[in-house]
């Protein structure tokens, strides 16, 4: 049955087994008896949906709100430490994110309304494996990695890895248990821009970009300079090509176009669906890269 605007309806939720274990621990154990019948449910805004529209089996949900050794940010070593189960507003209301992370804390800014923002995790961001997830694309300029423990071996991936296809991870029946992220030097300068439908926050973005920079001080402009982008590819991605192009040279306004124009050519392989044209995405990645590496020549005339 559908509604006006073509998406399903949303019906009751199925029944389903329902888990709350008190320590990681508990959670791991339970994962190795029920043997892969299971679903990790964090803030449920993205799994109670599909439940209701009926997509995919939930034999048992394995909550993970309550876990400890899950939650929390901390600044660790020069490391920011995520804990999986971190909302998205928290992450947006943390003075150490605003200050030395701005690409991630506009991103969580722009992630839903107040009352998704309040519910969904970090960890559910990135685990939901939208090519769209708003966390994605700053957390690939920013280098971060990802924690995946099971009950025997636990292991860090970096995020680059960690994205396979359209809602698919490298997750083999293991819970993402912590985000680390490199603290960029106080001269790093970070950009994200997402387009939706509306540019209302709550919306699911069109296209997502983010832009990292650290200038090298010298002639040759940028120690590092690293593009991601979210929506116009089966999984969210780093624009290797137009990143290769811009290697080891000042920001020129003649090669940040060129370099645009290759993210959206080369790097982004979009669809169309209900949110926008194939085309169109790829016009739009153009504009938001040029407009963010424009940015960031300007505030760093000296690398530009
Ligand atoms: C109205 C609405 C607006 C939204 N707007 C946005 C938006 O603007 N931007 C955006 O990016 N997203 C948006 N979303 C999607 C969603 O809110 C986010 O992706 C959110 O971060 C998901 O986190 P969660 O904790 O709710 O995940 P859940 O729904 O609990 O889980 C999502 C998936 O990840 C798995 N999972 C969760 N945590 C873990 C873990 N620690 N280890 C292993 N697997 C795990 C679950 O099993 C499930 O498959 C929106 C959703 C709704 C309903």
């Amino acid at each position: 049955m559908f509604c006006g605007n073509k998406s399903p309806m949303l019906g009751r939720l199925p029944s389903f087994d329902y888990y709350r274990p008190a320590t990681l621990d508990e959670t791991l154990t339970a994962m190795e008896r029920l043997n892969g019948n299971f679903c990790v449910l964090a803030g449920g805004t993205d799994l109670l949906v599909g439940m209701k529209e009926r997509r995919g089996r939930h034999p048992a949900l394995l909550d993970i709100k309550a876990l400890p050794e899950l939650a929390g940010i901390r600044a660790d070593n020069g490391t920011l430490c995520l804990g999986a189960t971190v909302t998205t507003r928290a992450i947006a209301q943390s003075p150490l994110v605003r200050e030395r992370f701005p690409m991630l804390f506009q991103s969580m800014k722009l992630l839903g309304s107040m009352q998704i923002g309040n519910r969904a995790t970090i960890g559910g961001n990135l685990a939901n494996g939208s090519p769209a997830a708003d966390g994605a694309p700053p957390l690939l300029a920013l280098g971060a990695s990802v924690k995946l423990v099971g009950k025997t071996k636990e292991r860090w991936v970096p995020l680059d890895n960690f994205f396979i296809g359209p809602k698919k991870t490298i997750i083999e029946g293991e819970l993402l248990a912590e985000v680390r992220i490199p603290t960029p030097p106080p001269s790093g300068r970070g950009i994200f821009y997402k387009l939706g439908p509306r540019n209302a926050p709550e919306d699911i973005c069109i296209v997502s970009a983010a832009v990292y920079g650290v200038p090298d001080g010298g002639a040759n402009g940028w120690k590092e300079l690293r593009i991601a982008l979210g929506a116009v590819a089966p999984t969210p991605i780093r624009a290797r090509h137009a990143e290769e192009r811009l290697r080891g040279q000042p920001l020129e306004p003649k090669l940040v176009e060129e370099a645009a124009r290759i993210a959206a050519d080369r790097d982004a392989t979009p669809i169309s669906d209900i949110r926008g044209s194939a085309d169109y995405r790829r016009e739009m990645v153009y504009v938001l890269v040029k407009r963010a590496l424009e940015q960031i020549a300007r505030d760093y005339p000296s690398a530009a």
